[in-house]
């Protein structure tokens, strides 16, 4: 039975998602890992990032840290670092990452596959919204995202 406002997923008709061609009904099992982006200044929080890194690496030994990008690389406009975790750490390191990012942006997607829309229509921004250069995520559209 469903609660007044449950409704039933397939029914949902978002006009945000019609305008964006997002295919409704997508099943998650299509989610092959998660990306989360923790972005940095350089010149003002990269020791704030370098805790969050050591936290990370030491609280979840399953997930797989990326180099530091100093300089901005691939859609991503400001210095950052990847973290790769499995669909499985999901529901233990979001809400980890909500309570500890320390006042630091972070792009959090799903890798499904398809890099523009997990970057922009699957996205979930915890922190300041940044801009992304969506042109670099178009043209690597279809292509799998690393
Ligand atoms: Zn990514």
């Amino acid at each position: 039975m469903l609660c007044a406002d449950q409704v039933p997923i397939e029914s949902t008709h978002s006009p945000d998602a019609r305008r964006r061609r997002v295919p409704y009904g997508m099943n998650p099992e299509i989610i092959q890992h998660y990306h989360a982006h923790v972005y940095y200044d350089p010149a003002s929080s990269r020791d704030r990032a370098a805790r969050l890194r050591e936290r990370v690496a030491a609280t979840f030994p399953g997930a797989t840290l990326g180099r530091w990008h100093d300089t901005p690389v691939g859609p991503h406009t400001q210095s950052m670092y990847q973290i790769a975790f499995p669909p499985t750490l999901l529901a233990s390191f979001l809400p980890w990452l909500m309570l500890n990012r320390d006042g630091l942006s972070i792009l959090l997607h799903p890798g499904t596959g398809d890099a523009y829309a997990d970057h922009i229509d699957h996205a979930v921004w915890l922190g300041s919204v940044l801009p992304l250069r969506t042109n670099v995520l178009r043209k690597s559209r279809k292509a799998p995202h690393s």
